[in-house]
């Protein structure tokens, strides 16, 4: 995995995913509270308690103070709870928010807090991920052979400040 540097957090476009509404301040605040281009893709809208909608406003409002943007999927098969969802069913959801140059950030493969939604986030996005870096690693090879690749171009997996993937 790439580390997550200063550099690439002000210059890149920072795609986090979460779990739940919540999840990027109890988790990832230092980090996101200085990107300069962030967008939050919230797999559901944490409504297993029943306060899905009122929750979903919250990260709406949360996303305005940080100058972001937010989407929440909340699909059926992706909904609030103690069981684990179907990593290619977050990949599915997740891929079409990536882009060539923006940089990934989710949760470690332990999510975090142990949370079942979270682990599965990682094992989905991870992939689509990866995928992308892939295809940026390969044109950037074939520009500049003996370059090394610009990192701020390559989708970056990471967890919390200072946890490595
Ligand atoms: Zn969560």
């Amino acid at each position: 995995m790439h580390r997550l540097t200063e550099s690439i957090i002000d210059n890149a476009t920072i795609i986090l995913i979460i779990a739940h509404p919540d999840d990027e301040a109890m988790f990832f605040y230092p980090t996101i509270s200085r990107a300069k281009r962030l967008h939050i893709i919230c797999l559901s809208n944490g409504g297993y308690d029943g306060l899905g909608e009122q929750r979903e406003k919250e990260l709406q409002r949360a996303a305005r103070r940080l100058g972001a943007s937010a989407t929440c999927v909340n699909n059926a098969a992706l909904q609030d709870g103690p069981h684990a969802w179907d990593p290619s069913v977050v990949a599915a959801n997740v891929g079409p928010w990536l882009h060539a140059g923006a940089v990934v950030v989710t949760f470690d493969r332990y999510g975090a807090s142990g949370h079942a939604n979270h682990v599965a986030v990682y094992h989905g996005a991870a992939p689509a991920s990866f995928a992308r870096r892939g295809d940026g690693v390969t044109r950037d090879a074939r520009r500049r052979p003996a370059a090394r690749p610009d990192e701020t171009r390559l989708p970056v997996l990471r967890a919390r400040d200072g946890a490595s993937l």
